[in-house]
């Protein structure tokens, strides 16, 4: 343990499945909700996501998604002016007007999300009632729901979890002619998901679905028919929500890596009976396949520490693939949030005695890398070049959330995105050297 772990709470010191659980507040240096826009947009091209924000949210949502110059963009901001902030415009008003604009012009959406932001917290816009008078109002041309991506509450992964849990309550409940079904819950790239469809109808699970839908109006049904396998380890509410209408939760660890993709397929094949050799047959010769072409880059990883610091929620799986399937050395684990009924499959996996840190005081977490001195820094955008400058390498968190990284096909496609900094880095210092 680091000298300057005394920072941290140590009333809040947990040990669980032999790892070393910390709390951590102060400072954060995270995105905020609203960036999960950027990939539910086009994973449902029949929804719009209105933020109800500020010229700074604005500019943060268009430069994370890139200004579409030749399609309609499916995301837009209906800008509080100093005005509405002041209280001296009725924003309820406004925001009607807008909201009537963008459906006039766009037949095409469907569903329509209000996204809140902290200036619409921060004046107590209510889009809640918002969104269930104008869902009255355009009955049956238009769903409006609404969900926080407020930065004042989350980081940017929970944005998905607040869209997903608004979508629970328009599900259809099962009803007798159901069958069987599994529902895998997160956002995936649309390819790695038809692959991991593929490999389920071979075991003989054909009745898959996926929440969120392609299509936000063709939403899966659920019930006690339904089990749920998580593919993204942000969605507490989500799997809360589904769990209270009936579903089953199927514990496993998340689809990262070889491993981590097969014990969470096999998790599915246990609920629902399937022959341990038929998951053989069907699995085997992909984790072969894996295995070798990881090996390459488990030989640049092998050895080196690591240290990531909390922003997506995937840090415990990425940590257990990292040390587990490519050796590297974990220093520190932070977590946004951590929930430790959805962490506890992942948690066991990781080594004895793993500084599992929750929350942040970004200051203090910078002076334990700084003091650990690690080959390599997973965190937000903000803080890698000050970390770059100071020659440790860096890979940014939100480029996981970004690429097709589940599955035992892209385990080697996962392990590169941690291996491509070492590498340059490494580059850089022989060419510098060979100046010198
Ligand atoms: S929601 Fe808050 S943190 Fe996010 S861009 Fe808007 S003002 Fe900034």
């Amino acid at each position: 343990m680091s000298p300057n772990v005394t920072n941290l709470n140590k009333d809040q010191k947990i040990n669980m499945s032999g790892t070393t659980l910390l709390k951590e507040s102060g400072p954060r240096e995270v995105f905020c909700g609203l960036t999960s826009i950027v990939w539910l947009h086009r994973r449902m091209p029949d929804a719009f996501f209105l933020v109800v924000g500020s010229r700074t949210c604005a500019h943060l949502i268009q430069s994370a998604a890139g200004v579409m110059i030749f399609a309609e963009p499916r995301f837009g901001t209906a800008i509080l002016e100093e005005k509405d902030l002041a209280g001296l415009a009725d924003a309820h008003e406004e925001l009607n007007r807008v909201v009537k604009d963008l459906l006039n012009r766009r037949p095409e959406i469907r569903t329509l999300f209000l996204v809140g932001s902290c200036p619409s917290e921060v004046i107590k816009l209510d889009l809640s009632r918002v969104a269930q008078q104008l869902t009255h109002a355009y009955k049956g041309r238009v769903q409006v729901l609404n969900y926080s991506g407020s930065g004042i509450e989350t980081t940017f992964t929970q944005g998905e979890d607040g869209a997903l849990s608004a979508l629970v309550p328009l599900m259809p409940e099962e009803n007798s002619n159901n069958q069987e079904q599994l529902l895998i819950v997160g956002t995936l790239a649309n390819a790695v998901e038809d692959r991991l469809k593929t490999l389920f109808q071979r075991l003989g699970i054909s009745n898959v679905a996926s929440l969120p839908p392609r299509k936000s109006s063709e939403l899966p049904s659920i019930g006690p028919k339904t089990k749920v396998l998580l593919a993204q380890p942000y969605l507490s509410n989500t799997a809360r929500l589904l769990k209270d209408k009936g579903a089953e939760i199927v514990e496993a660890p998340f689809p990262l890596g070889v491993e981590g993709s097969e014990l969470w397929m096999r998790a599915a094949g246990k609920a629902f009976n399937i022959n341990e050799s038929l998951l053989n047959k069907v699995l085997d010769p992909l984790i072969a396949r894996g295995v070798k072409a990881l090996e390459p880059y488990k030989e640049k990883l092998s050895g080196k520490k690591v240290f990531l610091l909390p922003e997506s929620q995937l840090e415990i799986p990425l940590a257990r693939f990292l040390h587990r399937e490519c050796g590297m050395q974990l220093i520190e684990v932070g977590t946004p949030y951590l929930n430790r009924e959805m962490m506890e499959c992942e948690l066991k996996l990781l080594p004895e005695n793993t500084r599992v840190v929750e929350g942040q005081h970004v200051e203090k977490q910078l002076d334990r890398v700084k003091e650990e001195n690690p080959d390599l820094v997973v965190c937000g955008m903000g803080l890698a070049n000050p970390l770059e400058a100071e020659n440790i390498s860096t890979k940014w968190s939100i480029e996981l959330v970004f690429s097709p990284i589940h599955g035992i096909d892209q385990a080697s496609d996962l392990a590169e995105l941690f291996a491509r900094p070492l590498q340059r880095n490494e580059l850089l210092d022989n060419k510098i050297s060979s100046i010198n």
